[in-house]
């Protein structure tokens, strides 16, 4: 029942189309869903049809019945946050359903602490709420009828998915709600998230703890105890993610066109790919990237690094730059003068390998997407230059 961040990358998993629209937003459902609905169709209906004395398809449909209402509880939790998210102007791109959670996909992170306090908190609203309905249904009609057992799991699994959201560590709802009084109160909200994050790691450890303690007592049953650890991994991979992504942020800053950007060196079209490489091995700028200019000298393309490293060594003498290049129109521009966050955001609305950085009409140099990597993520293994 987590949020998205608006993460640059689509979570893998998500199917391409919508299964539908419900308010303008489309839906998506997870494949590996269908075979968790499955399974839960013929456990719960074996089991309510032993429980009530049904005859098998009765017990199945009632199985296939109670999954129905089970999407639809996710689904009206999530536009809990969807529709609290589109009431502060915060675009939502889709929501994905899982039998067991599902995921709202924002376009961009709430503008305040108390914005997403609201939005995190709507949606375990909506599943107290339903969770309460189910349970004065459970109450009013007779004991060990259908409509009863249903509600009463409704009611159950309800309240369970309310409470079970409200833990505050991140990639949960309280977790969010956790991050907005952090952000409130400390003022950063990168700061605010590893921390509301490392709650989150606090909170699968203790999970995971108290299954393993519940499985020895037996307490709980070994597919009990898998279940629980599917959980505990999938909190664990968001709590990370979230730390990752606020020290990503943290470093937005630090992404300067004006010091990033490489200088060019222009041969004249035409020129033997040879004979330019030994231009700007001369050249004693560091990183210098080639373009070709045509014979007014406009700068008409820039030479692909990867596509020029690929010409075996005896046939740069006889190669054109031209043949290796990209025309300039086909790479992306991004002005001098634009923000840390603004060319990351950029560079998440078109991704590129490399991007012309401009002053008015003129062409100052090129940035690398790998370059951005590097000064977002340090750490990670540096890739030899002149590949990529
Ligand atoms: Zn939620």
């Amino acid at each position: 029942m987590e949020q998205q961040e608006s993460t640059p990358q689509r979570r893998p998993g998500r199917a391409a189309r919508p299964v539908g629209h419900v308010l303008r937003i489309p839906i998506y459902m997870n494949g590996s869903m269908l075979l968790l609905a499955a399974l839960v169709t013929v456990v719960y209906g074996n089991w309510v049809r032993a429980e009530l004395d049904l005859p098998d398809p009765v017990g199945y449909l009632v199985g296939l019945a109670f999954v129905v209402c089970l999407l639809g509880s996710v689904l009206l939790h999530e536009l809990g946050h969807a529709l609290t998210a589109r009431r502060y102007r915060i675009g939502v791109r889709g929501i994905t359903l899982e039998l067991l959670g599902g995921w709202t996909e924002m376009d961009r992170d709430a503008p305040t602490p108390k914005v997403d306090a609201l939005v995190s908190l709507a949606g375990p609203a909506v599943s107290l709420v339903l969770g309460g309905l189910a349970t004065a249904a459970t109450l009013a009609l007779p004991d060990r009828t259908l409509a009863d057992q249903v509600a009463f799991q409704l009611a159950a699994s309800n309240l369970l998915v309310a409470l079970f959201n409200v833990l505050p560590g991140l990639p949960l709802d309280g977790g969010r709600a956790l991050r907005a009084g952090l952000w409130a109160l400390i003022r950063d909200r990168n700061r605010a998230t590893e921390a509301a994050a490392w709650s989150g790691r606090i909170i699968a450890f203790v999970c995971l703890v108290a299954a393993i303690w519940l499985y020895r007592a037996e307490f709980v049953t070994l597919f009990g105890l898998a279940f629980v650890i599917l959980v505990v991994f999938t909190l664990w991979q968001g709590a990370g993610q979230s730390i990752r992504l606020a020290r990503m942020t943290r470093r937005f800053p630090l992404v300067d066109l004006a010091t990033m950007a490489r200088p060019l060196l222009t041969v004249p079209a035409g020129t033997p790919l040879g004979e330019a490489q030994r231009r700007r091995s001369e050249d004693p700028r560091p990183n210098v990237v080639l373009a070709v200019t045509d014979s007014a000298g406009n700068l008409t393309a820039l030479v692909d690094p990867v596509a020029a490293e690929r010409v075996p060594v005896d046939r740069r003498p006889w190669v054109a730059v031209d043949s290796v290049s990209r025309s300039r129109d086909a790479v992306p521009a991004l002005p001098l003068g634009l923000s840390g966050e603004q060319v990351v955001r950029a560079l998440q609305a078109q991704p590129a390998g490399q991007y012309v950085v401009t002053s008015g009409e003129d062409v100052v140099g090129v940035l690398r997407v790998g370059d951005v990597a590097e000064v977002l993520e340090p750490r990670r293994p540096r890739t030899p230059r002149g590949m990529k």
